[in-house]
């Protein structure tokens, strides 16, 4: 369905400065997609008049009330289209309304530009930080979360200290007064937030250290199978492998998970303390107070250290290097936890295929993460 529009000519006004003392100069026509009519494709059809200034002397084609420079559908069409994407994937509303996906693609990152091209940092009072890696080519984004509103702040292409290297530039205009900051136990983010939030505690959360606990568990399984001779016993360790990582309490009685593990156990000594050490680390995070929670940090360690097995000796002394920030949970009980929610709803949405090559794109999609709900499939 076509609708051909005139502009009235007293409403010409010149573009440039507003002036309304303008002469005609030609005009061109233009074809604007709008909303649909049913299941019509609706077009407007515009001479658009060209003026030439008699304050300014600018020539140029006149402002059209309907739609934004330099594209061809309404700001009508534009909202229905922003409309669909709240419930579409960029394809499906492209095929819905005949149009290609590069303009769909198009208005949803003008959208986003304009709603998160600037993050305030300003209210920040609690952020976690974390790195997702977005293929199987090892190409990370470190994501900061806002942990108080759960929306995420910022996105860094890479990991480690660069990733984040304007994120501290803008929060440090902002003025932000950042009071905690849950990481991981790597030397990038500590010597970042030292450098450049040096008033705030952070914390380590709970769930990297037992994950890196679990790979030192993993390694321990692995060297003493390497040095198994008996195939009998070699087996046994062998069918523990993810076993060790689970939780106690989620082993499957049904499949004799628990009788398998014990097996092992009490064929490998270093194995079993190792095992039943993983059960006391997480005690750390269930204290009534951070008094009890560092008296049992320090039982950790000092038994770790005497049990003669190298990966607990190193493990006690990477906790003791970083106690304070494990502690640091009793002042603030705050981990990278809600970014998990976060990195989950990263993967969904890159698999419903959206136009990822464009990073840029990508990171403004994900700094509208919070407000998406990504049920939708396929
Ligand atoms: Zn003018």
């Amino acid at each position: 369905m076509t609708f051909t529009v005139e502009q009235p000519r007293e409403s010409c006004r010149c573009p440039a400065c507003g002036s309304d003392d303008v002469l005609r100069r030609g005009e061109n026509v233009r074809r604007f997609r709008t909303v649909p009519i049913g299941r019509k494709p609706a077009y407007l059809i515009l001479a658009v008049p060209r003026v030439e200034c008699r304050s300014c002397g600018a020539v140029r084609q006149v402002r059209i009330g309907f739609a934004d420079p330099r594209v061809s559908y309404t700001r009508s069409f534009k909202r229905y289209a922003l409309e669909l994407s709240r419930h579409m994937t960029i394809q499906d509303v492209a095929m819905h309304l005949g149009i290609s996906w590069d303009v769909i693609k198009e208005i949803q990152k003008e959208d986003l530009q304009r709603r998160f091209g600037k993050v305030k940092l300003k209210h920040l009072r609690q952020i976690a930080i974390d790195e997702i890696s977005t293929a199987k080519g090892h190409r990370y984004l470190t994501v900061v979360l806002d942990l108080e509103s759960g929306a995420v702040v910022h996105v860094g292409e890479g990991k480690g200290g660069d990733a984040l290297k304007d994120f501290w530039i803008r929060l440090r205009r902002s003025r932000a007064k950042v009071e905690a900051v849950a990481t991981d136990m790597s030397l990038a983010y500590i010597d970042a937030v030292l450098t450049y939030l040096p008033g705030a505690t952070l914390v380590f959360d709970r769930f990297h250290v037992i994950k890196l606990y679990n790979d030192k568990l993993s390694e321990l399984r692995r060297d003493l199978y390497h040095e198994l001779k008996d195939t009998m016993q070699k087996k046994v360790l062998k069918g523990v492998r993810w076993l060790l990582l689970k939780r106690p309490e989620n082993l499957d009685p049904s499949h004799k998970e628990p009788q398998r593990l014990r097996e092992a156990l009490r064929l490998n000594e270093p194995l079993a303390t190792a095992y039943y050490l993983k059960e006391e680390l997480n005690e750390i995070w269930e204290q009534d107070d951070q008094e009890a929670a560092e008296a049992m940090l320090l039982d950790w360690i000092a038994y770790a250290e005497v049990t003669g097995i190298r990966i607990l000796h190193d493990f006690a002394k990477t906790l003791r290097f970083h106690a304070c920030g494990i502690l640091a949970h009793y002042d603030y009980p705050i981990s990278t936890g809600p970014l998990e929610g976060t990195n989950n709803k990263i993967k969904t949405m890159k698999r419903q295929a959206y136009g990822f090559r464009d990073q840029e794109f990508l990171k403004l999609k994900i700094l509208a993460i919070h407000e998406t709900k990504y049920a939708l499939v396929g």
